[in-house]
């Protein structure tokens, strides 16, 4: 069997070293880490394959509510992605992945679609600047969620993405109805994400690092704050000191994507198939 290491090391067939400005500010990766490395950081990867790392990526960081949730990827033809309803996320391979048209019919995939794909599409036809949107049951988004709190934000990790967080609060439960969907898409404004009282979590962004810095920042800083209460309160780092921290938030944060994509590669390297 064919090591991975070996695998994008020979993808890379000794010429472009590392793929490690996709998505990120060029001008700063090249000033902070100007050395090629010892092979690429990733494989090359369709988008089908793409959609479906991230389904597990964020599976494991806590985005798992059974086989809640839904993911999409407007991809560069105006087609959209997804995962299918019947598959939890970490299972889900690249061919699995649903291909939809622009109003959410199905165009290829043997699955079905969540009935809340309506959210989606209306968000993409809202939102010329989000082709990812990220919604889950996620564990510790939920417990604020429920609590109809924001979680403060206590460290660098949180802080990734900044201090403003709204707060959904007209419960619906489920994303089925057209009017709802419409409602809490025209709702989100131009925000970045938003908890969504008693039921989840949402969060968008131009592509697929940005909405997963979102969405695993989103969980860890509402884990954070809430083991940080169980021990009777903390100091929140202030504001201005977020914002400094948020700057990943716009540029991307170098070799993070790749990273934790690595590692579900490793996992289960038959996700790609
Ligand atoms: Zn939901």
């Amino acid at each position: 069997m064919l090591c991975l290491m070996c695998l994008f090391v020979c993808m890379n067939g000794g010429g472009n070293f590392m793929e490690k400005f996709e998505g990120l500010n060029r001008g700063m990766v090249e000033r902070f880490a100007p050395r090629p490395g010892r092979y690429r950081l990733l494989p090359a990867l369709t988008e089908e394959a793409k959609l479906a790392l991230m389904c597990r990526m964020l599976f494991r960081e806590g985005w798992n509510e059974h086989i809640a949730g839904h993911i999409t990827l407007r991809t560069e033809d105006g087609d959209i992605l997804t995962n299918p309803w019947e598959l939890a996320w970490d299972e889900v391979r690249a061919g699995d992945v649903m291909r939809l048209d622009r109003n959410g019919s199905v165009l290829k995939g043997d699955w079905n679609v969540t009935p809340a794909i309506g959210l989606h599409v209306q968000l993409h036809r809202l939102r010329s600047d989000v082709n990812v949107i990220v919604h889950n049951h996620s564990r510790y988004s939920m417990v604020w969620a429920n609590a109809h709190r924001i979680p403060p934000v206590y460290d660098q990790t949180g802080a990734h993405c900044g201090v403003e967080l709204p707060l959904f609060n007209e419960y619906a439960g489920t994303f089925e109805k057209e009017n709802v969907t419409e409602e809490v898409a025209r709702a989100l404004g131009d925000a970045k994400w938003a908890l969504l009282a008693n039921h989840g979590a949402l969060v968008v962004g131009k592509d697929l690092r940005q909405a997963h810095l979102r969405a695993i920042t989103l969980e860890w800083r509402c884990r954070r704050a809430w083991e940080v209460e169980l021990l009777g309160g903390g100091v929140p780092l202030d504001d201005g000191e977020v914002e400094k921290v948020s700057i990943t938030d716009a540029n991307g944060f170098p070799f993070l994507w790749e990273a934790m994509a690595r590692r579900e590669l490793v996992r289960d390297p038959k996700l790609v198939e």
